[in-house]
């Protein structure tokens, strides 16, 4: 079970997203490299960002982003894997 991703969020120090948005849990079909490369950009995240880094360093990031290099934090598959063992966790 889980949700289907329609953006992929940035993550604020691993634990939550920049935009504040609540973290999903993303059905395991969608948890591959492939299809979180072509998610647009939350413009929340972005925005984010671009107030905590600048501009410039937003502009940055969008272009790590577009050339697909890993040098930036994308928030994938781990923080969803957080997410479940947090909800087991209060479930017991
Ligand atoms: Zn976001």
């Amino acid at each position: 079970m889980g949700a289907k991703p329609t953006v992929l969020h940035m993550g604020n120090n691993g634990d939550s997203y920049l935009c504040n948005a609540e973290p999903q849990n993303w059905a395991d079909k969608y948890l591959t490299d492939e299809f979180a490369r072509n998610l647009p950009k939350c413009p929340e995240c972005m925005d984010a960002y671009g107030i905590k880094h600048g501009s410039d360093m937003a502009q940055n990031m969008e272009n790590h982003l577009e050339n697909y290099e890993p040098a930036v934090e994308i928030v994938a598959p781990p923080i969803v894997n957080n997410v479940k063992t947090l909800r087991m966790y209060l479930n017991t």
